[in-house]
């Protein structure tokens, strides 16, 4: 997720915890989208049991996680992963099988991986890494004493000015959680206000697991690079470094070098299986392809994409023919801030009301709980049509959490109305590898992925097959939706950032 894979996750701003299911079962009430044929259910059956007992998500996901790697937006990797996505879906015999690239500011990879360490009062190493879309370092690395600051807020920061010049400005959960709810671009916006009021560097202590850097995010909005030095420190150190502080004074070093290429285009990899149907009507699966580099990607997003695949792969082999054509999305810079699915929409704009609904996974292989419906009751009323095979995959679930609304690929979707679903599985797993080290492909269930596909292309085949298309909301719907799940805030915030 970007935010997560949604960047306020990576930022420890939405602490792991239990979601809570807002409906066990769809509504007993007759379906928006209608009742489906006898012929149509049995193709969608068919599809999950293709999907459950000869499904290719792992084999995909190995090959991207173990094969290709991570797949930062616009690297070497991520260049190799959508060629060869491209050449699966020709392979499958997919049609339309094309990529559309779009530009991003700048990318960035680590030139070196970071050293760090305490200077003062005693010598010790620290465990960190730089931040996404951080600045090297300077020739020699930063060093300074260090300051914590207790609280992220504008007048924090600015109440604070003197003490945060020319000093290393740590960080942790306690600040963020001081701060207040943060929306992404005001999160970094305050960040860029400790660079202007002359600190050194930034360290950033939001780990929750043992001493590895492990929360990346990006550190400036719309895939430009930040002017201050940025990194995540491993929790263990950010817990020392505090106790530290309470005594005295505390001095670190920290230096990296990261490579940055300004203006380069990304592809997002488009294939279809056209529908029989001259409605022009459609649906989207996707998921992103790009990925953070200290691990594979696995997990984050490796099993959405190759959810994605094999929900194509197993459409082709049943000989599926879909009402509505079913097109796959696969998309870069998501954990830059939705880049891919943002230039996506913007691009499509003109059949988006076409788009029959937006069915996304990218939480890892987790037995599914059902989908992230966002406020919408229509849709909750919509997936009653195939209770019985969502029953029997155990995903017969919604939920109403606000939380995610703007974490991934559908968000883009969501603010034009268009029925929107993202995968809803448990996270306790997913936010233990997210973005770290660890994961990785041996952290990948094969049962659960394949439950995870199995979801996703029973739905998405039966709203393609469905009687009626969803309607999509109006504007003011839409806005009166987001602010039943206090996602309202964020979608502002994003508005006032340009990225929507
Ligand atoms: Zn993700």
């Amino acid at each position: 997720m970007k935010k997560c894979c949604m960047t306020l996750l990576a930022l420890g701003l939405v602490a792991p915890g239990a979601l809570v299911a807002q409906s066990a079962s769809p509504s007993e009430t007759a379906s928006p989208v209608g009742t489906l044929d006898a012929a149509d259910r049995a193709a969608v059956e068919r599809l999950g049991g293709q999907l459950m007992l000869a499904g290719k998500a792992y084999e995909y996901d190995r090959m991207l996680a173990d094969e290709i790697g991570p797949r930062l937006t616009g690297s070497a990797n991520y260049v190799k992963a959508a060629e060869w996505a491209t050449e699966e879906f020709k392979r499958l015999g997919l049609s339309h099988v094309h990529r559309e690239p779009w530009e991003i500011a700048a990318t960035w990879e680590p030139e070196t991986f970071a050293t760090a360490s305490i200077l003062a009062p005693h010598a010790q190493r620290l465990h960190l890494e730089s931040d996404g879309w951080s600045p090297s370092t300077p020739p020699g690395g930063v060093r300074g004493k260090v300051f914590y600051l207790n609280a992220l807020t504008e007048d924090a920061v600015k109440a604070n000015a003197a003490q945060i010049r020319d000093m290393i400005v740590l960080l942790d959960g306690e600040s963020l959680k001081a701060a207040g709810p943060l929306e992404f671009g005001k999160l970094l916006d305050t960040i860029a206000l400790v660079g202007a009021e002359g600190a050194r560097g930034l360290l950033m202590g939001l780990g929750d697991v043992n001493n590895i850097s492990a929360e990346l995010g990006v550190t400036c909005c719309n895939g430009a690079v930040s002017h201050l030095p940025t990194a995540d420190v491993g929790r263990e150190d950010t817990l020392l470094l505090r106790r530290l502080l309470a005594h005295g004074p505390v001095e670190v070093e920290f230096s990296f070098a990261n490579r940055v290429r300004e203006h380069v285009k990304v592809d997002n990899v488009v294939a279809e299986i056209p529908g029989t149907d001259a409605s022009g009507e459609y649906v989207v699966i996707g998921g992103h392809l790009d990925s953070w580099h200290l691990g594979t990607g696995a997990e984050d997003n490796g099993t959405g994409a190759a959810s994605v695949l094999a929900v194509a792969q197993a459409v082709m082999a049943g000989g599926v023919k879909p009402r509505r054509t079913l097109r796959f999305v696969l998309f870069g810079g998501e954990e830059e801030g939705l880049l891919g699915s943002i230039h996506y929409a913007r691009d499509h704009a003109a059949e988006m009301d076409k788009c029959a609904g937006v069915f996304i996974t990218d939480t890892g292989s987790e037995p599914p709980q059902g989908w992230y419906v966002f406020g919408r009751d229509d849709e909750k009323k919509a997936l009653g049509a195939i209770t019985p095979e969502l029953e029997s995959l155990g995903a017969v679930g919604t939920t109403d959490e606000g939380r995610f609304a703007f974490s991934t690929d559908h968000g883009p979707f969501l603010i034009h109305g268009v029925p929107s679903f993202v995968l809803w599985t448990p996270l306790e797993k997913y936010f233990g590898l997210h973005h770290k080290p660890s994961d990785t492909f041996d952290k990948v269930n094969q049962r659960d992925l394949n439950l995870g596909a199995a979801v996703v292309g029973v739905t998405a085949l039966a709203f393609a097959d469905a009687p009626q298309a969803m309607r999509h909301l109006t504007t003011a719907e839409m806005e009166e939706q987001l602010k039943k799940i206090k996602a309202f805030d964020e979608y502002s915030d994003m508005k006032t950032h340009n990225m929507f």
